[in-house]
């Protein structure tokens, strides 16, 4: 198995190998921090999303679901704050021309103190690295920029390209990405590209709440493209600039957000603990700094290759956003309660995560190389060992030969199968070559047609994570496989 800092690079190529994700427009070198998913990563991609979505608003009673465009009108970023408060505070290395975020900065040097890079043991640089931080959240709550260039210079963070701490001052830098709607430069109007879904839910809110007759407390929940101009885009689907976002905002009567707030933070964190990943792998980050719409926020981390990570965000919004949306559209946007008989503008917890991480957070846990090397044979495999309802491909139907009437029946197989869920038909190379290409994918069931089939009608499983094969009617196949991707 590889170690943690080679995992994300075996990754990365795995990924690339097997047609899960391609850098975007390669033939032409590719574009920093924009991917493309392929024939695989696109079915783990839709396969998460509606596992989420069905978890939001299928399997629980009071949240609806839209889809709103990522188009918004300009005003909206004015009223939601991204306009004034969209930015993260940045420093240029005036040698080498770099920008980096103060924030991602600091901690790649906390994260060496910690690591033991350099001439230190590892674990030695820990309280060094903690107090850092510490400091580096309070000066970045109080937006203390001149604090914040004193501390890089103080520990003598260096450039990685240039090698030298010639800082610029900190600055702010906005991350919307602009383009202009209309098709004369005198009609044109700057518009943004939306850099998180949730606005889309709230100048919809009136529209869903009347028209769906909903109650407090209720949510709407959405997925959809978001974009930031992210300056350091790094760490493969980790940080793009073009990604996708699954959100819900849930609408609550004002002065209940604290309950809500805990609600949904034990909900969402039983969610991930459903992907069948261990307790230990995740952990409750509290902000300091709290974005400019929250009263209270966290975020769920999970250990990636690269250490503990934000994969999703939960925040207490209070009434910020559609008290904004009110003021700047001059449209009511207040809720009558019924059992209170009182007009209110409701708050927000909102839970959001990045559907990109989601699956690097999948693939992080599914992919393993493990040693099957005998005393007189070596051998190994690549796997992904993905749980059975977010795999690409669930059932490979492989006939021993491609003849003698195999192919036939596996056919007949095939289409008993492929209206209920993902199966993949292959006869060509030896089962053995046909079973590793499936471990590659992740395909939790192979199935073989032999000649035995056409006397008794049973067939081989094989199933993924322990290589043990079976021998079972061809009749229970689809059933065998339903009930474990359900
Ligand atoms: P970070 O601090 O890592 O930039 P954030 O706190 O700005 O993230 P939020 O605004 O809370 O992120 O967005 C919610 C979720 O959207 C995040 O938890 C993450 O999963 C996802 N996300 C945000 N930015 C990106 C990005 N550039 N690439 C991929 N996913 C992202």
């Amino acid at each position: 198995m590889a170690n943690d800092t080679l995992k994300l690079q075996a990754i990365i190529s795995h990924c690339k190998e097997y047609g899960f994700i391609f850098p975007s427009s390669e033939i032409y070198d590719g574009l920093s921090a924009v991917y493309d998913y392929g024939q695989y990563g696109s079915e783990l991609k839709k396969n998460i999303r509606d596992y989420w979505w069905k978890s939001m608003t299928q399997l629980t009673d009071n949240i609806v679901g839209i889809d709103a465009a990522i188009f918004m009108h300009p005003t909206t970023w004015k009223a939601s704050g991204h306009v004034d408060n969209f930015s993260d505070p940045m420093i240029d290395n005036k040698d080498s021309q770099k920008r980096y975020r103060v924030d991602h900065l600091i901690e790649a040097y906390a994260d060496e103190l910690e690591a033991g890079i350099g001439e230190r043991e590892a674990g030695s640089g820990k309280q060094e690295a903690k107090e850092i931080l510490e400091t580096m959240d309070r000066l970045l709550a109080q937006n203390d920029f001149e604090g914040l260039k004193k501390l890089i210079e103080e520990k003598n963070i260096k450039c990685t390209i240039s090698g030298t701490s010639n800082w610029s001052d900190v600055r702010q830098f906005n991350l919307m990405f602009s383009t202009q709607l209309g098709s004369l430069a005198e009609e044109a109007s700057e518009i943004y590209l939306r850099p998180e879904t949730a606005q889309g839910i709230f100048v919809n809110f009136l529209n869903v709440q009347k028209t769906g007759r909903l109650k407090i407390p209720f949510g709407i929940a959405q997925t959809g493209k978001a974009f930031r101009n992210e300056i350091v885009a790094r760490q493969f689907i980790f940080r793009m600039r073009e990604f996708e976002q699954m959100e819900m905002q849930f609408f609550i009567r004002p002065g209940t957000q604290k309950e809500w707030y805990e609600h949904w933070k034990e909900t969402r964190m039983k969610w991930h603990l459903s992907l069948g990943i261990s307790p230990d792998k995740f952990r409750f980050h509290d902000h300091v700094k709290l974005a400019h719409y929250a009263d209270a926020a966290c975020d769920i981390e999970y250990l990636f290759p690269m250490g503990f990570k934000e994969v999703e965000g939960i925040h207490s919004r209070t009434d910020f956003d559609l008290k904004n949306h009110q003021e700047y559209s001059k449209k009511k946007l207040t809720y009558f309660d019924t059992e209170l008989n009182q007009h209110y503008i409701p708050y927000v917890i909102e839970t959001s995560i990045g559907l990109d991480r989601t699956i690097l957070m999948i693939l992080s846990e599914a992919y393993q190389e493990e040693d099957l090397s005998t005393a007189d044979k070596k051998d190994s495999r690549v796997v992904l060992k993905f749980p059975p309802m977010l795999a690409p491909v669930k059932l490979a139907i492989l006939p021993l030969v491609k003849k003698d009437g195999l192919p036939e029946i596996a056919k007949e197989l095939m289409s008993a199968c492929r209206s209920q869920f993902r199966c993949f038909y292959e006869e060509k190379d030896t089962i053995g070559k046909r079973y590793r290409r499936m471990d590659a994918i992740g395909t939790p069931f192979c199935v073989t047609i032999d000649y035995q089939t056409k006397d008794d009608r049973t067939v081989t499983i094989r199933y993924r994570d322990s290589m043990q094969q079976e021998r079972i009617s061809i009749d229970s196949v689809r059933e065998i496989v339903e009930k474990q991707i359900l």
